[in-house]
């Protein structure tokens, strides 16, 4: 490993364990590294390596994402904090292994207070390529590592589906259940998958011809195109693509009973929750309800060897998790948007 001197500046934001400005000018790279909360001395969180405007974009970024990765790690049963960091590509600039290398140093300079995992930008070759140069780094597809954390994520949002249907139809079976799923990536694929062969009727979207030709094909699913996938009448709409889709202007449109998807930050706007809740949609708390991946790449740090039957069975425990959100909202007549933060404070404060 070719070392290279990386220049730390410190900024001190309130709430925060760790923030930094990461840089090193004669390699083009520049990152923020956020660590929100530190259990036992350790925090994990993926890396996103895309284009930003400008710096402030990109803190905004890794400490808006950083936070949520500590409620996701709360609600996931802890054992490590919440982080992510970004590493901000130049125009034209693209993901090299010197880049990793570089950034893999910063890495192993913060000794193991940091772990990172995948994030937009950054394939499983890219994860083997930063295992090179860090032991820091899990999700990675070798003999000791988890592997590809999309069915585990997939597995915790069917696992979503099925515990919002028993909250809202007094039974766990989503037979003959309509749902509009937005994005057919490694996740949305998979989760459709499950949804077939449990009964399900699917109507997708996506903005790659090949998955929809898959999904028709695979499941008889029935493709709208993607501006159409909001006023779609369904059971539920499974949000599978991007962040911020759940807003002010989308959530009058939907003509679903239940929203549950793998993407992270479905909502724009917190505040849109309670916009959900106002028109009795059940909204499954996107952190909980996208768990799998993440409980699946910490129990490789967590147990001695990784086992994917045990990370199967911390995976199933979130289907009780969400119950226990289901139950507060109900009885405190919140959303359980609310009641899921409810539940990590108290843990994170007590
Ligand atoms: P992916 O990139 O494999 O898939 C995203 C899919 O969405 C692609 O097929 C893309 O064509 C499609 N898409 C993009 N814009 C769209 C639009 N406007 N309308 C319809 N489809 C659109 O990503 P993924 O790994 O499947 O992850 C999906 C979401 O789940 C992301 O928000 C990701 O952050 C989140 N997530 C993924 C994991 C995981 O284990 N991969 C874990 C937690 C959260």
């Amino acid at each position: 490993m070719s070392m290279v001197k990386l220049h730390w500046e410190k900024i001190f934001v309130a709430g925060y364990e760790e923030v930094f400005h990461v840089t090193c000018p004669e390699e083009g790279f520049s990152a923020a590294l956020a660590i929100h909360t530190m259990f036992d001395g350790r925090s994990l969180g993926g890396t996103r390596v895309i284009h930003y405007e400008d710096f402030d974009q990109a803190l905004r970024d890794a400490l808006r994402l950083s936070r949520a990765m500590t409620y996701k790690s709360v609600m996931a049963g802890g054992a490590f904090g919440g982080a992510k960091s970004v590493v901000m590509l130049g125009p034209g600039q693209r993901v090299t292994e010197r880049l990793l290398e570089v950034f893999a140093q910063a890495v192993n300079e913060l000794e193991g207070r940091y772990i990172c995992a995948e994030d937009s930008g950054l394939t499983l070759d890219h994860m083997a390529l930063l295992r090179k140069y860090t032991p820091h780094v899990v999700g990675v597809v070798s003999e000791d590592s988890s592997g590809n954390p999309s069915r585990f994520t997939a597995w915790t949002t069917f696992l979503g589906v099925r515990a919002a249907c028993e909250a809202l139809y007094e039974s766990t079976s989503i037979r003959g259940k309509k749902v509009a799923i937005q994005g057919l990536g490694a996740v949305g694929m998979l989760f459709a998958d499950l949804l077939f062969w449990h009964g399900a009727d699917l109507i997708v979207t996506d903005l790659r011809e090949e998955a929809l030709k898959k999904a028709v094909l695979d499941f008889d699913a029935t493709v709208v195109l993607p501006d159409e996938i909001y006023d779609i009448e369904c059971d539920i709409f499974a949000p599978c693509a991007l962040g911020g889709v759940l807003s002010k202007e989308t959530i009058p449109r939907l003509k679903a009973d239940i929203v549950c998807g793998c993407a992270n930050n479905q909502l724009l706007e917190k505040e849109d929750a309670q916009l959900l809740h106002e028109r009795d949609i059940l909204y499954v708390p996107d952190y909980i309800a996208n768990s799998g991946g993440l409980i699946n790449v910490r129990s490789e740090k967590v147990l001695a060897r990784y086992s994917a039957k045990v990370a199967r069975e911390e995976t199933d425990e979130v289907f009780e998790r969400l119950r226990e959100v289901f139950f507060l909202a109900r009885k405190e007549k919140i959303s359980p948007a609310d009641a899921a933060d409810h539940i990590v404070a108290e843990r994170i404060f007590t």
